[in-house]
């Protein structure tokens, strides 16, 4: 389907990985593009990406080279925005199809952003806290030169936190000489970052959870949620679905899987997590093979961890009849496809994780007005925001007959070409 020349040279057509995920899911869309079609070759490579060397001097006095990346996959409708995210795993290809959901994910919320991601290949866990500080002073200088208030604003992903952004933030503003608190977002709050915004993205899965469930007629109240990973993502998501009376029957972790009928004791198993860890060894509680996660009897599926975790293998066994993806990237279109054969809604990423960077986008607001607000206010906008996108997600895909997803694709990229055509091409 995807045409050779829609390749950038520099990946290997036989590992595409999520950005193969990602190729598929454009092509979904052009059918309903209209005129916009003639740029949709625009969505399908990166404006921009840059490979970093990033050497440190490790404790023992020997010195570590990591690779690192930042990548602006689209500039259209306003700066770069997007995480930065430290993983053993990390590859360019990968980041890349971050950058592009994020194009995706802030068109559809319609917040004034491009799409990029940034990320460095490394395990954290390794490194002493020393270390990790060298590590991100010396990635936020190499990408420097593509970052700032209004060029391209990094925040948290998968292992980076507001200790790594009030690093981010320091080193760029050393580096340009005045304190810049708007070139990251996810900052801690003495450093001009926002109330709410750690919260954020769980926050927003639980919401169009609640919009989704209204939907199909599904009572939260007493229903039965398992949710992949406890994180910043699926922790604070699991939270709120056990504090709306769900009952919170299984967890999944790097380390292990936990189930109990009754539901899960979410504010112990978190206690849990931040001593020990991960969730394996959680009493009260059941544990399950990794596998037997998948066919856990629930009827809300929250992926909250990886990229590529529905697949083929597993479509077919899921109970659920909402997945909410908290992860960017969890399902493969095949899966998707399986889904939607056993009549099971999947909330897209683009649209179920959107909260974190919607709260993102209030703390650089607030940043330059040098005015901050209040937390109820936070919350109050963060909820309006997720409810109208849904919204307009939801009417989307019954006018085209199309999952929510490709109703997501169809707004965010008629947004983002609509503003890539009116624009030109210049020079
Ligand atoms: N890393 C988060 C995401 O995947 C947030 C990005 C941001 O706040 O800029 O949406």
């Amino acid at each position: 389907m995807n045409t050779v020349h829609s390749l950038p040279s520099y990946l290997d057509p036989n590992h595409l990985g999520p950005w193969g995920i990602y190729l598929q899911q454009v092509d979904r869309v052009t059918p309903y593009l209209g005129h916009l079609a003639r740029w949709v070759e625009t969505l399908k490579r990166p404006k921009r990406a840059m490979i970093v060397d990033v050497p440190i001097e490790l404790d023992n006095g020997t010195v570590a080279h990591f690779e690192g990346y930042r990548v602006q996959h689209n500039l259209s409708r306003g700066p770069g925005k997007g995480g930065v995210r430290f993983h053993q795993d990390v590859t360019l290809s990968e980041v890349m199809a971050l950058s592009a959901w994020m194009s995706v994910k802030n068109a559809a919320v319609n917040l004034p952003y491009g799409g990029a991601k940034g990320g460095i290949r490394v395990d954290p866990k390794t490194l002493s806290k020393g270390e990790l500080e060298r590590l991100t002073r010396r990635y936020t200088s190499e990408i420097g030169v593509i970052i700032g208030p209004s060029k391209d604003i990094p925040a948290p992903d998968m292992n980076t936190n507001e200790q790594v952004m009030a690093w981010m933030m320091d080193t760029y503003s050393m580096n340009v000489g005045a304190t810049a608190t708007g070139v990251v977002t996810g900052k801690p709050i003495a450093l001009g970052g926002s109330l709410g915004r750690r919260e954020a993205t769980g926050r927003g899965v639980f919401t169009v959870a609640q919009e989704a469930a209204q939907r199909i007629q599904l009572e939260l109240k007493g229903s039965r949620v398992a949710v992949q990973g406890l994180g910043n993502v699926g922790g604070v998501a699991a939270q709120l679905f056990a504090q709306a009376g769900c009952r919170v029957v299984a967890v999944q972790d790097h380390a292990g899987t936990v189930f109990n009928e009754a539901g899960l004791n979410i504010d112990a198993l978190l206690a849990h997590v931040s001593t020990h860890g991960s969730v394996k060894g959680f009493a009260p509680a059941q544990t399950l093979g990794n596998d037997q996660f998948w066919s856990v009897p629930c009827d809300i599926l929250v992926p909250a961890a990886l990229e590529q975790q529905i697949t083929v293998d597993n479509a077919g066994q899921i109970q659920a009849r909402l997945v909410i993806e908290g992860a960017n990237g969890p399902t493969t279109p095949q899966a998707d496809d399986i889904l939607a054969e056993r009549g099971i809604l999947v909330v897209p990423d683009v649209i179920a994780n959107a909260g974190g960077v919607t709260v993102s986008y209030f703390e650089w607001v607030q940043d330059f007005s040098s005015f901050f607000w209040s937390e109820d206010e936070i919350n109050a906008r963060l909820v309006r925001l997720m409810r109208e996108a849904f919204a307009a997600v939801w009417q989307t895909a019954e006018q085209h007959k199309v999952s929510l997803r490709t109703a997501t694709f169809i707004i965010a990229c008629t947004r983002i070409l609509q503003a890539r055509e009116l624009r030109g091409l210049y020079p």
